[in-house]
């Protein structure tokens, strides 16, 4: 990441990200947090100070040197749901993952010369007829469209007479061009990172794909995840790094950048000192692990979840292994935009069973819900302190038993001496209250459940209510 490359585009309007924090000395300067979003207002004449507006609409000097320009989205094979000749067969076996809203678009086997959209809704794969009329291509004959991209860039917008409104396409098996045009890609948006400018240190972590090494970024601390670049997931690193160049919470494990090397790919993202939420909570046990933490660790993780949820993001392999704690205790969602990924992952059997919702067990169903599902074990995490879920049940059971209507009791109680500790909800009806969230987010029918949106104004309700 070149700081100086942003000399000279100070223009009116342009985001800036904050690389360090900034505490003001003046009444005219603005503070901000590392990694808070800014726009610019305008430019001085000494270069090294910019005006700036913060997202709640504060205005102030800011350093230029402290701040960066926000890069630009990376979208990858924009027309990788095309597949071309495939049968209705094959259509429906990529489509398997019953997504609602998945789709590609084939050619048509008994129209020649037409092509057919294939879209998943509620466990089914519909079929429509692409037709060629006067040059131009329609499914309904009302609306018509010059080529495939635009027909498919309006069925994403609305359903407009489909089942459902398209949302995430299956991509063609990547080939080797592809991952170069992807390299290129997040170079043009400004996500490469100079190999001098990255130190690598000691590990920090072992991941399904490689292991994750601590590192130096122009004097910051951070994460990499390396990548053999021959291996079959460095296509599915690149998926997860394009969704993550869209996505931006603060209870999101932030990516900074990539560096392409001939043999490998460094994923670098910032680095969150204190661990997985899951060895937090093991190693420091319920004599360290407060109240007051267990809530901010829900609401933040809840938070993430939200962000992911108003993106129509699912994350698929939401468990406390998979949230991070920051040094200032921040907990963020990590592993996210794994869905290629998790096809590689899962084959071999390696499902999350006692995280996954039952839909997405059986008919491989995913959704915001599904994760809401898991979000309920995560919570049974926390206020368990790290326990496995579901601890006397072997794992091949737990599907037959959850079916069946059994759920894990409330997790036992925290030291009495903590709960006095609470200002106006009695001590039985806060708990009584996460974990009648957990069981809402434990119904079979996945529409009964809350969305992340609603679980965040219960917890926060709790948040509010928690002193220790
Ligand atoms: P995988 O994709 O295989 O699940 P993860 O991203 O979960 O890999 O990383 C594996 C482990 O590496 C984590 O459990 C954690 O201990 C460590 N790790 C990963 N990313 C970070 C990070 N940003 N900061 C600190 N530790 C990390
Ligand atoms: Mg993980």
């Amino acid at each position: 990441m070149n700081h100086n490359t942003i000399t000279g585009s100070w223009t009116p309007g342009t985001e800036v990200l904050a690389c360090y924090a900034f505490s003001g000395t003046s009444t005219e300067d603005l503070s901000f947090a590392k990694m808070e979003r800014l726009t610019i207002v305008k430019q001085t004449n000494d270069p090294n100070w910019v005006k700036a507006r913060s997202r709640d609409g504060v205005e102030g000097m800011i350093p230029t040197s402290y701040v960066m320009e926000c890069k630009k989205e990376v979208k990858l094979n924009t027309t990788a749901w095309f597949h071309g000749k495939i049968t209705r067969d094959e259509a429906e076996k990529l489509l398997t993952s019953f997504e609602d809203g998945l789709f590609l678009v084939r050619e048509s086997t008994n129209f020649p010369g037409d092509y057919t959209l294939c879209v998943c809704f509620e466990g089914k794969v519909e079929h429509y007829r692409v037709k060629y009329k006067d040059s131009k291509l329609t499914i309904d004959e009302e609306e018509y469209f010059e080529d495939l991209t635009k027909l498919v860039e309006h069925y994403e917008q609305d359903a407009d007479g489909l089942c459902t409104q398209l949302k995430r396409s299956v991509p063609k098996q990547c080939r080797r061009e592809d991952a170069q045009d992807a390299v290129l890609a997040f170079k043009e948006a400004g996500w490469a990172i100079d190999r001098q400018d990255l130190d690598l240190r000691d590990p920090i972590g072992k991941g399904e794909f490689g292991d994750v090494l601590l590192g130096d970024l122009l004097g910051q601390k951070v994460a990499v995840k390396i990548l053999k670049d021959s291996s079959r997931a460095a296509q599915g690193l690149l998926e997860e790094a394009s969704l993550m160049t869209s996505l931006k919470h603060n209870n999101l494990v932030n990516l900074l950048g990539l560096v392409f090397e001939d043999s490998c790919i460094l994923l670098v993202t910032e680095f969150m000192s204190k661990g997985s939420l899951v060895d937090y909570l093991r190693s420091r046990g319920r004599l360290h692990v407060s109240k007051r933490d267990q809530i901010n660790f829900a609401c933040d993780t809840c938070s993430g979840m939200a962000y992911l949820e108003s993106q129509k993001v699912v994350h698929r392999d939401l468990a406390a292994r998979n949230v991070l704690i920051s040094e200032e205790g921040v907990a963020k969602v990590c592993d996210f935009g794994l869905a290629h990924e998790m096809n590689l992952k899962f084959d071999g059997g390696k499902f999350p069973i006692k995280w996954t919702a039952p839909e997405a067990l059986r008919l491989n169903n995913f959704s915001n819900k599904s994760d809401m599902w898991s979000f309920g074990i995560l919570l049974w995490e926390i206020y368990s302190f790290g326990r496995v879920p579901y601890p006397r049940i072997p794992l091949a059971d737990v599907m037959k038993h959850v079916e069946k209507g059994y759920r894990m009791e409330a997790p036992d109680c925290c030291p009495p001496e903590i709960y006095q500790l609470m200002k106006d909800v009695s001590i039985k009806l806060y708990n009584t209250m996460i974990y009648q969230l957990m069981k809402d987010a434990w119904l079979l029918e996945p529409s009964h459940r809350p969305t992340f949106r609603e679980a965040l104004r219960r917890l926060a309700h709790l948040q509010h209510s928690t002193l220790a």
